[in-house]
């Protein structure tokens, strides 16, 4: 298991986030991803193999512009580290950052295969992002409710709907997950170190407590 940075906030925040993600760079990972959405409803994603310096890379070239976003260092546990399994994974409106593993992923996979659901990766995470986008009704949170009771495991979750730009959601389960309450901006991050430069006002998530920002 490895980080988790999420923020909303009245400004872009891709560098926030990845600096986030530099400050949990000590956990160990072998690859890093960020996303965001913009006010158009427009999801953008950076995802590399290695280390969190190729995103603030990638992002001096193309910067990604957003208020709403997620990021992530992956300490493999299903498929090999690669850039197509790197987190966040896509499905349809959402964005997902996990930590944690799946434990009946294969079931519910073969599940989604049936209904359609073509899957780009071979981590156990994908099967959440599907999971949103079939539950998906135009609320998130009654969709969050529904993913939960069908995953079997531990997770950390960090979730962005294109429908919901100024929001993001997440749920933790036996894996770190908390939620920083800043002036006007929220974060949520699997290690308070993440934001502590943004906010001292912390929260530590329950089992199963779910927060929108
Ligand atoms: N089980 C997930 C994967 O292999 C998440 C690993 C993690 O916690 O970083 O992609």
């Amino acid at each position: 298991m490895c980080g988790i940075v999420g923020a909303v906030a009245q400004r872009d925040v891709a560098e926030i986030l990845i600096n986030g993600l530099h400050r949990l760079e000590y956990r160990g990972y072998d690859s890093a991803g960020v996303a965001v959405v913009d006010p158009n409803h427009e999801l953008h994603r950076v995802r590399c193999l290695g280390k969190v310096k190729a995103l603030d890379e990638a992002v001096a070239v193309k910067p990604l512009i957003g208020g709403t976003g997620i990021a992530h260092t992956r300490w493999a546990t299903h498929g090999e580290p690669s850039e197509a399994n790197a987190h966040p994974h896509t499905s349809g409106n959402f964005a997902v950052v996990h930590n944690g593993i799946i434990e009946n992923y294969i079931s519910l996979k073969k599940k989604l295969e049936s209904k359609g659901f073509e899957f780009i990766s071979e981590t156990d995470t994908e099967v959440i992002a599907h999971l949103f986008e079939y539950y998906y009704k135009g609320d998130i949170m009654d969709t969050m409710i529904k993913v939960i009771n069908r995953v079997e495991g531990s997770y950390a979750l960090g979730v962005l709907c294109v429908d919901y730009p100024d929001q993001f959601i997440a749920v933790r389960k036996a894996s770190p997950m908390i939620v920083g309450l800043g002036d006007e901006e929220n974060f949520i991050a699997s290690d308070v170190t993440a934001i502590l430069k943004h906010t001292r006002d912390i929260y530590y998530l329950e089992d199963n407590e779910i927060a929108v920002s």
